[in-house]
């Protein structure tokens, strides 16, 4: 502050040399009103970040409490397992088997569970280095589909792969493969019985774009913009049943993002589905979340 008065008193004595307090005491104002500005600034700045912090440990602290809750009702259903096999209550040696297996059923679920929250923790810290390569869309799409089509036959669900030959996009091989699987595994989970899914990939405008639509449940139009949240589901029981963990959707719109591409829902409830996502072919252009 003084260094500015006494720049301002000699810049306004040179100009006004017959009233040198007169100069002084202008300059003293000028200068006060600069630092005000200034001092306003930085707690302007301040104040921001200060908001910033409060609301990442606010989302963070809800992501533990959500994921700690999650992870609950698998152990609570392992415990209660273990102890009716500990007190005898099980005679029968075939229910025994059932007991064990459903035991290890919540133990698998626990895994994926935990895969699923370490997934999601890392892209929200950044915490991801992806490997970029030049990778042929329809080449993973239709490994991706001989892998889901013993789950599609299970529930009775036709997977069509209509991805046209040599669709490129330069990006991390695992992440494209967590998108895909995601979208498809929702497209069989939320489908109707003996329902459809179609899967659709081609290069377009610079994009690589993957579609996938399916004959099932279909989204509400207030509930459209809520699934990619973590852990939002808008049937628990059907998300749990068939080995949903709530937190697919969110790691894809995550990996998308991170691309600088999008995604976006067609649906009607009760008349299926489509997800589009579209990814820069050339890799990353912008890391946005
Ligand atoms: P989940 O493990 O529960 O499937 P996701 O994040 O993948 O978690 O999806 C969140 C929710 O979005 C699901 O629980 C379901 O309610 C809804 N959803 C996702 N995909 C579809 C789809 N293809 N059709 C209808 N609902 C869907």
């Amino acid at each position: 502050m003084l260094l500015i008065a006494l720049v301002l008193a000699a810049a306004i004595l040179l100009i006004n040399q017959t009233h040198p307090v007169m100069a002084v005491l202008a300059a003293l104002l000028i200068s006060y009103g600069i630092v005000d500005i200034y001092m306003a600034k930085v707690t302007e700045d301040l104040d921001r970040l200060n908001a910033t912090l409060l609301k990442e440990r606010e989302i963070r602290q809800e992501f533990f409490s959500n994921a700690s809750h999650e992870l609950k009702t698998p152990i609570t259903s392992i415990k209660g397992y273990a102890e009716l096999l500990e007190n005898d209550m099980i005679p029968d040696p075939v229910m025994q088997k059932d007991v064990i297996r459903r035991i290890k059923n919540e133990a698998d679920r626990m895994t994926v569970l935990i895969a699923d929250i370490l997934a999601v923790s890392k892209l929200e810290a950044h915490d991801v280095k992806p490997e970029l390569m030049d990778i042929d869309m329809s080449e993973l799409i239709a490994d991706r589909v001989v892998a889901y089509e013993p789950r599609a036959k299970a529930a009775k669900v036709t997977l069509c792969n209509y991805a046209m030959n040599h669709v490129h996009v330069y990006a991390d091989y695992g992440q494209m493969e967590e998108i895909v699987s995601n979208l498809i595994s929702n497209a069989i989970r939320y489908n109707k019985r003996l329902g459809k899914v179609w899967i659709n990939a081609h290069n377009e405008n610079g994009y690589m774009i993957l579609r996938v639509r399916d004959t099932g449940i279909g989204v509400a139009p207030e509930e459209q913009e809520k699934i990619f949240n973590r852990f939002y589901r808008v049937d628990k029981g059907r998300s749990r049943e068939t080995g949903g963990t709530g937190l697919g959707l969110s790691i894809v719109k995550h990996i998308v993002n991170y691309y600088g591409g999008s995604i976006e829902l067609r649906s009607k409830l009760g008349n299926g589905s489509e997800f589009i996502v579209r990814i820069p072919e050339h890799g990353i252009e912008a890391e946005t979340e």
